[in-house]
């Protein structure tokens, strides 16, 4: 499952989560065996979580304030531990074992209070603090275009200032995701995969949608990495879909604990991608 959460703040309602729920969300899925990994790790294949564990990814689209905030108190400055990155960081510290990753899809341009959470004092510092701890940014355009309605230019010109102004802070940051405000593609996949505008080049390993249920597993023949499924992150989708996993545990994925093996039910063999397999060991059972 590829969570997607949008604002973490009150009241509770479609696209909001409150703080309390986020944490529940975590205590949940910590209970029942699901282990963060990152965006990188997942397209990468490289699969950590101990045996018996599910991995799951978590991500957060339109940099909102409440899912990443400073406070400042007596002269000193620091995580609002009622934002979702206050409450990560306080649950991965409880549960080292959980794992600590994210990928956020921010908006470098949007108007307030979408840009960069909210915050312009701290925007530098935010996103250098979500690279140092290991959480990953993701493109989601420069201010939410609905990319398809644009022409290619203007698709373009939205992604690559998108990863110029976040490049700004985090020189180095190599962004290998883009979602899809809306959900909606452009009319020609390949001008949100790559290319270069005024000198910018952008590359993507994944484009993510807005829904569309679990991904499969970045094994399988059925893993599209050009149209990644995810589930919103609300008691209804979110509780769906814990539920069908625990009624349906053949349908999913669990670590075997070794990152150089790849188990598989052996009548499910034929589903693995072969050029997915690389230098692993393929344990039939
Ligand atoms: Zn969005």
């Amino acid at each position: 499952m590829i969570l997607e959460y949008h604002k973490v703040d009150y009241p509770e309602q479609r696209w909001t989560r409150t703080p309390e729920n986020f944490r529940r969300d975590l205590e949940t899925l910590y209970a029942r065996g699901y282990r963060l990994i990152s965006f990188a790790d997942l397209l990468d294949r490289k699969v950590k979580t101990p045996a018996g564990t599910t991995p799951i990814v978590l991500t957060f689209d339109d940099s909102s304030p409440g899912q990443f905030r400073y406070v400042e108190e007596r002269g000193s400055v620091a995580i609002d531990p009622k934002s979702a990155v206050g409450i990560l960081d306080a649950f991965t510290h409880e549960h080292p074992d959980f794992g600590r990753a994210a990928t956020f899809f921010v908006l470098p341009g949007a108007s307030k209070p979408n840009r960069l959470f909210n915050q312009p004092e701290f925007e530098g510092r935010k996103l250098q603090y979500l690279v140092s701890q290991g959480y990953e940014i993701g493109n989601h355009t420069l201010w939410h275009a609905n990319l398809g309605k644009y022409d290619e230019a203007t698709v373009r010109t939205q992604i690559a200032q998108a990863q110029e102004w976040i490049q700004r802070h985090v020189p180095d940051y190599r962004i290998r995701t883009l979602a899809l405000p809306h959900g909606v593609y452009p009319k020609n996949i390949e001008w949100a995969l790559r290319g270069s505008v005024k000198g910018v080049s952008y590359s993507h390993d994944a484009i993510l949608m807005v829904a569309g249920g679990p991904a499969p597993s970045p094994f399988s023949k059925t893993f599209d990495p050009m149209h990644l499924p995810r589930i919103q992150a609300v008691d209804q989708d979110l509780g769906y879909w814990l539920r069908y996993f625990e009624q349906n545990p053949q349908e999913r994925f669990v670590s075997d604990g070794d990152p150089t093996t790849l188990t598989v039910p052996a009548k499910r063999a034929d589903g693995i991608r072969r050029e997915a397999i690389g230098s692993l060991k393929v344990v039939e059972r």
